[in-house]
C-alpha cells in the first residue's frame, strides 16, 4: 500500500472531521505512508500531531510515539480515544502502570486494536518492552519534540540519545521526527542522532506576521513602564515572563497594588495554586499572569495580546516559543522585551557554574539574544534568519511589525567597510569567531590572535577608523544578509560565502543601519 492508493482526505474527514490539511500536513503524511524517514519542523500550533496520528490510524500495526512529557501524552491519548469507540486505540506505556494495566496494553497491541502507543524515552529502554515490541507489527516510530535529542535545543534530554539504537532493534521501521525548534544546528543534530540523513525534510515557515516585536532599554523604572503599557492594553490578556521566582512574586505584587489584575505562576507554588492561577487566566478572571518559563507548556489561549519579557530570555528559541503564545488567533500580539546588559552578565555568571560544554553552548545562545536585542535591523528578519529562513524586510508578510522597521535608525553607506570585513574573514582563513575578527579589524590583540600571529599581518588594524561596536554591528548585518555564514559544526566560526566573495570582486552599495545606543541611566525610561 502506498500513499496513492489511499484517499487521505476521506480519512482526515472520517477521523478528525477536518475537510482540509493544514500547511505541509498532506505531504508529510504521504511521505510517512510511503515508509520514508520523515523530518517535520513546524512552529507550535502548526498541526504536527496530526502528521503522525492520521497515518497511525490508517496503517496496519501500532505506531510508537516517543514524547517527553507524561501530561502531554495523556492529553493526546484522551484526544485520540474521543475519536473512536475503543479505548484501546491509544495507550500510554509508562512506569505508573500496574501489572494488570500493562497486560491490557500488550493484549490490545497484539490484537491489532492499538494504533498509537505513547511512551516516554526511558520506558522504551526497558528490555522487557523492547522484546515485546520486537514481536508485534510496528507501523512507524514518531519522535515528538525531537529537539530534546540536541544539547543545542532548549530542552535536552539525555535519554533521547538512546532512541536510535532501540529503534534499530525494532527492525526496519520508518521514523518521523517532529519539532518546533529549528535552528540549523539542532536540525543537524536530530538527523545525525536518529541516523536519518536520508529523511525527507518538511519545514514550515516560522514567520508569525501578526506579532509585533519591540525591545526597550531596561531601566530602574521598568515597573512603571510595564504598568503604563498594560493600562494602554486595558482588559486584555497578557503574560509577563521573569527569570526568577522572586521577581515573579515582586512584579505580580507591584501590578496588583497598581490596580491590575495579575497572578504569579512558578514552579515554587503548590500544584493547586498553579492550577488555580492558570484557570483564572484561561477563564479571564485575571488579565495578566506573571510567570517563569514553567508557564505556557500546552497553554492554548488564543487571545493573549501581549507577552512581556521583564528579563531577557536565555536563547532566541525560548524567546520565540514564549512570544509565540501571543496572538494565536491571528489578532494583535505585542511582544515587548526589556534589555539590559546587566541581565546578560547575570545569566553569564549563572552559566559559569555549569559544566564546560553546557557553558559554551549557553554563552553562544545568549550571544544571539544580545545581538537580537541590540540590532537595529528588522527584528523579524533577524529571528527568521536565526531559524535558517530567508525573509524580505521589504515585501515579507509582517515586514513592518517591529520597532526597528517602524522607527528606522539612520542608514550609512558601508560599502568599503564591508569589503574590509569580508577580506579579513577570507584572509584569516576561517579560524575566527566574531570577536577575533573584530579585534583583527580594530587592531586589538588577545591570546588567540597572538597564537595565530595575526597581529603581524598587513590587514591587522585595517579597520581602526571605526570602533568595536561598529564592526560588531556590521558583522551581524552582513551575516544576516548572507555574505558570511556561521559554521554549524564549530558553532561560531565565521566563514565567507560565495556571495561574500562576489561582493569583494564587485562591491556594491551596502546601507548599514547604525545600532541603538543603550543608555542605562536611571531616569531614562523609554515610554511610547
Ligand atoms: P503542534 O503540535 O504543531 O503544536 P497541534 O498538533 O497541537 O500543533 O495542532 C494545533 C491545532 O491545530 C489543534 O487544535 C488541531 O486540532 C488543529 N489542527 C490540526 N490539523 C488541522 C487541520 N487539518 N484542520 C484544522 N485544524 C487542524
Amino acid at each position: 500500500m502506498n500513499s496513492n492508493e489511499i484517499d487521505i482526505h476521506k480519512e482526515l474527514k472520517k477521523y478528525f472531521g477536518f475537510s482540509q490539511f493544514k500547511g505541509l500536513q498532506e505531504q508529510v503524511i504521504k511521505s510517512l505512508l510511503d515508509k520514508q524517514n520523515t523530518f517535520v519542523i513546524m512552529p507550535t500550533g502548526g498541526g504536527k500531531s496530526l502528521c503522525y496520528q492520521l497515518p497511525a490510524l490508517i496503517l496496519e500495526g501500532t505506531a510508537i510515539v516517543v514524547s517527553p512529557l507524561i501530561a502531554l501524552m495523556k492529553n493526546q491519548v484522551d484526544a485520540i480515544r474521543s475519536l473512536s469507540s475503543e479505548n484501546g486505540i491509544a495507550h500510554v506505556l509508562n512506569s505508573s502502570l500496574n501489572k494488570a494495566e500493562i497486560a491490557q496494553v500488550k493484549k490490545d497491541i497484539t490484537s491489532g486494536l492499538t494504533k498509537l502507543l505513547y511512551v516516554a524515552p526511558e520506558s522504551l529502554t526497558k528490555e522487557e518492552y523492547v522484546q515485546f515490541l520486537q514481536n508485534v507489527p510496528i507501523s512507524f516510530v514518531a519522535i515528538d519534540e525531537a529537539h530534546c535529542i540536541s544539547e543545542w535545543g532548549h530542552d535536552f534530554r539525555p535519554e533521547y540519545r538512546n532512541l536510535k539504537s532501540i529503534i534499530h532493534q525494532l527492525g526496519d521501521v520508518p521514523i518521523i521526527g517532529l519539532t518546533a525548534t529549528a535552528t540549523p544546528k539542532v536540525q543537524e543534530d536530530i538527523l545525525k542522532n536518529l541516523d536519518m540523513a536520508d529523511a525527507t525534510t518538511f519545514k514550515a515557515s516560522f514567520n508569525r506576521p501578526n506579532l509585533y516585536y519591540e525591545v526597550r532599554t531596561k531601566t530602574k523604572n521598568i515597573e512603571s513602564d510595564i504598568i503604563r503599557f498594560i493600562k494602554q492594553h486595558k482588559g486584555k490578556s497578557g503574560i509577563i515572563y521573569c527569570l526568577s521566582r522572586k521577581k515573579v512574586e515582586a512584579v505580580a505584587e507591584v501590578l496588583q497594588v497598581n490596580g491590575i489584575s495579575a497572578v504569579p505562576y512558578h514552579a515554587g507554588l503548590d500544584a493547586k495554586t498553579r492550577a488555580k492561577h492558570q484557570d483564572m487566566f484561561l477563564m479571564e478572571d485575571v488579565d495578566v499572569v506573571v510567570a517563569t518559563i514553567a508557564f505556557g507548556m500546552g497553554i492554548d489561549k488564543p487571545d493573549v495580546r501581549f507577552v512581556i519579557h521583564h528579563d531577557i530570555p536565555k536563547s532566541l528559541e525560548s524567546y520565540y516559543q514564549e512570544t509565540g503564545r501571543g496572538g494565536r488567533d491571528g489578532g494583535e500580539g505585542h511582544c515587548l522585551a526589556y534589555y539590559s546588559y546587566k541581565d546578560v552578565e547575570k545569566l553569564e555568571k549563572f552559566l559559569s557554574g555549569k559544566p564546560v560544554a553546557e557553558q559554551e553552548i549557553g554563552f553562544a545562545l545568549l550571544q544571539e539574544v544580545v545581538a537580537y536585542a541590540e540590532t537595529s535591523m528588522s527584528r523579524r528578519k533577524f529571528l527568521l534568519h536565526y531559524f535558517g529562513e530567508e525573509f524580505s524586510s521589504e515585501t515579507g508578510e509582517g515586514a513592518d511589525m517591529d520597532d526597528n522597521v517602524r522607527n528606522p535608525k539612520t542608514k550609512v553607506e558601508a560599502q568599503d567597510q564591508v569589503v574590509k570585513l569580508l577580506s579579513v574573514v577570507r584572509d584569516t582563513k576561517h579560524i575566527y569567531k566574531s570577536k577575533e575578527l573584530v579585534f583583527t579589524l580594530i587592531g586589538r590583540v588577545n591570546a588567540v590572535i597572538k597564537a595565530h600571529k595575526t597581529d603581524s599581518q598587513t590587514f591587522f588594524g585595517s579597520g581602526a577608523d571605526h570602533d568595536e561596536k561598529y564592526w560588531m554591528a556590521l558583522l551581524r548585518q552582513v551575516l544576516v544578509d548572507g555574505f558570511l555564514s556561521k559554521d554549524i559544526e564549530t558553532y561560531g566560526i565565521v566563514k565567507i560565502t560565495k556571495k561574500g566573495l562576489a561582493f569583494i570582486k564587485k562591491p556594491e552599495s551596502f546601507l548599514m543601519s547604525e545600532d541603538h545606543e543603550y543608555n542605562e541611566s536611571e531616569d531614562e525610561a523609554i515610554v511610547t
